[in-house]
């Protein structure tokens, strides 16, 4: 299976409650993933054994289930485990568009809940890394209100799964709740209110 990265090096930024909420939404993530035809090999990175992420993993979980879960969890850094030239950090702040879903990349999704007082967290850790970084091509086919297109975890993954398998942004992008967006631009394919059952987080 292709691997997909969570980066979870983001404690230090992130209270309690919010570290709380990511892991919530991981749960999400993990659930999704799992019940996928095609599922990714996900890999938990930078997570800290005594750390606070993983002290609430495990107690959402219990130790039992944890354990079993079919996930790498590892404390070591993505950039010690994979080729530097297939990895391409996910971020919202990307000048560069991910026009199409590339089997050979391992994509990388910020384990972080999106705070206002902090933009562009994730991009400056890809930059200091020296990676390649892509965001979604949201604005070139939803017709966006103003506002932030950072999405929630659970989104991320539901659109990384459809692409994987559709290789059309015209299905993957359905995730996105319709109340962040007006439409899509182009190949309307599905009705829009099919959106309207998403369940999901807000930012
Ligand atoms: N302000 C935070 C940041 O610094 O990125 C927002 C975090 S967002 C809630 C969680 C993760 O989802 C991000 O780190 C990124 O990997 C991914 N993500 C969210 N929206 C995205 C988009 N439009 N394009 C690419 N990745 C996105």
């Amino acid at each position: 299976d292709q691997p997909l990265v969570f980066d979870f090096s983001y404690e230090s930024n992130m209270s309690r409650r919010e570290v709380e909420n990511t892991v919530s939404q991981m749960l999400e993530v993990e659930g999704w993933n799992r019940r996928a035809t095609d599922p990714f090999h996900l890999h938990f990175c930078n997570l800290q054994p005594e750390g606070s992420y993983h002290q609430e993993l495990v107690k959402r979980y219990s130790p039992e289930v944890w354990d079993r879960l079919l996930v790498t969890s590892t404390e070591r850094h993505y950039i010690d485990l994979f080729p530097r030239e297939q990895l391409v950090y996910l971020t919202a702040d990307s000048p560069n568009v991910l026009h199409s879903f590339d089997h050979s990349k391992i994509y990388i999704i910020g384990a972080l809940v999106d705070r206002s007082i902090q933009p562009g967290l994730s991009l400056a850790n890809a930059k200091r890394l020296k990676l390649a970084t892509a965001r979604l091509p949201l604005d070139e086919f939803l017709h966006w209100e103003s506002g932030a297109k950072n999405l929630t975890l659970d989104q991320m993954i539901r659109i990384m799964l459809s692409i994987k398998v559709t290789g059309k942004w015209e299905e993957a992008l359905t995730f996105v709740p319709v109340r962040k967006h007006d439409g899509l631009h182009q190949h309307q394919i599905k009705p829009l209110s099919t959106n309207k059952t998403t369940r999901g987080f807000t930012n």
